[in-house]
């Protein structure tokens, strides 16, 4: 959002060759392989592919909120801090304070109970003890106003609000501690086209306002494609595409964040999940990979090469922004 922005200082989240394997009955299953991404303050960085292609893992690793039979590799740098090696009491700390996640189930995630103004309060209690009563009633009201909720929301239990407005109750919450990085993992998946788009609104602007990071990921890249600065495209648990996200969505350089592109789905299609219109077959079984390039198997225009080694992600062009467009694909360069 910001570009004086994305080159200054540390950035709010690194991730270094961060690989996530899950232990399985039938062997491991390599879910994130190999991904490096910066995200810095005033940015939104997309996430896209698949469903099936490592964009949740990625996300709970972030926080180390991934299963205990997932073995990481690699570094999780939250504002320079390795989430994946400090103790428990600075994981605490990073929890909310640093970095903190909306997810797709507004819905599941709200206990039907409590009212949601208790709710949003339970993050700053439990994790800035020395607050004042009177002051987290104010700061609840205050957040509560900020994702536009009207008045008298927080008295509320979630069966009286809207899907919308519960979503926007879990940004509140997301936001409850001041993190400066936001992980949004299909934010807008569960809602219907109209309250999308506000949502969508919504988070691009308190990028603006707060000046906070965000990584946005979604199977759906009209979700993508308005608010994001730089878009990194998965498959099978790589980056096979990055750059900034009018370049990815405009001219892709990997043939399979074309098919993605081109595929461009209505917003909120549900079939989009899943492979895009004209690109036949489906993602690989990741305890088989196939040996060379993962999407070697759909992709038309493979040759006997892609087949020999998995392409490394590497620079083929200048990017609109002036930033080096990066592609996994031997082909990258070439005109098709
Ligand atoms: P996405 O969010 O892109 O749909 P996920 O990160 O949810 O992808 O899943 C990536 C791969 O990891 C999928 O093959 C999925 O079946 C597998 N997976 C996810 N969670 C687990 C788990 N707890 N145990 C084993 N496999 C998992
Ligand atoms: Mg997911």
């Amino acid at each position: 959002m910001n570009a004086a922005s994305t080159d200054v200082g540390t950035p709010l989240l690194e991730l270094r060759d961060l690989s996530v394997s899950y232990r399985t009955t039938e062997g491991a299953l390599p879910a994130v392989r190999g991904v490096d991404l910066t995200v810095r303050a005033g940015e939104v960085v997309g996430v896209a592919g698949e469903s099936g292609c490592g964009k949740s893992t990625l996300a709970t690793t972030v926080l180390r909120l991934q299963p205990r039979d997932a073995a990481v590799t690699g570094e999780v740098l939250l504002a320079g801090a390795d989430v994946l090696t400090m103790g428990w009491g600075d994981l605490r700390a990073a929890r909310w304070a640093d970095a903190s996640i909306v997810f797709q189930g507004a819905l599941h995630s709200l206990n039907p109970v409590r009212r949601v103004g208790d709710q949003v309060a339970e993050p700053i209690t439990l994790h800035e003890p020395t607050v004042g009563e009177d002051e987290v009633t104010a700061r609840v009201r205050d957040l509560l106003e900020q994702v536009g909720l009207p008045e008298g929301s927080a008295r509320r239990y979630p069966h009286q609000l809207s899907g919308g407005q519960r979503q926007r109750v879990m940004i509140a919450m997301a936001l409850a501690c001041r993190p400066k990085l936001i992980i949004a993992d299909e934010p807008t998946t569960a809602l219907d086209v109209m309250v999308q788009a506000q949502i969508l609104d919504l988070l691009a602007q308190l990028v603006r306002d707060l000046d906070l990071g965000m990584v946005l990921i979604s199977h759906d890249l009209s979700v993508l494609a308005d608010v994001c600065d730089r878009v990194a495209v998965m498959y099978a648990g790589r980056v096979v595409e990055f750059g900034a996200a009018d370049d990815v969505f405009g001219d892709a350089l990997h043939p399979y964040a074309r098919a993605l592109s081109r595929a461009f789905p209505r917003i909120g299609d549900p079939a989009a999940r899943y492979a895009p219109a004209g690109l036949a077959g489906d993602p690989p079984d990741l305890r088989s990979l196939p040996h060379g390039c993962s999407f070697a198997p759909r992709c038309p225009l493979a040759i006997d090469r892609c087949r020999d080694a998995e392409p490394p992600l590497a620079p083929h062009a200048t990017g609109s922004d002036g930033n080096p467009r990066l592609a996994a694909c031997i082909r990258a360069g070439e005109q098709w």
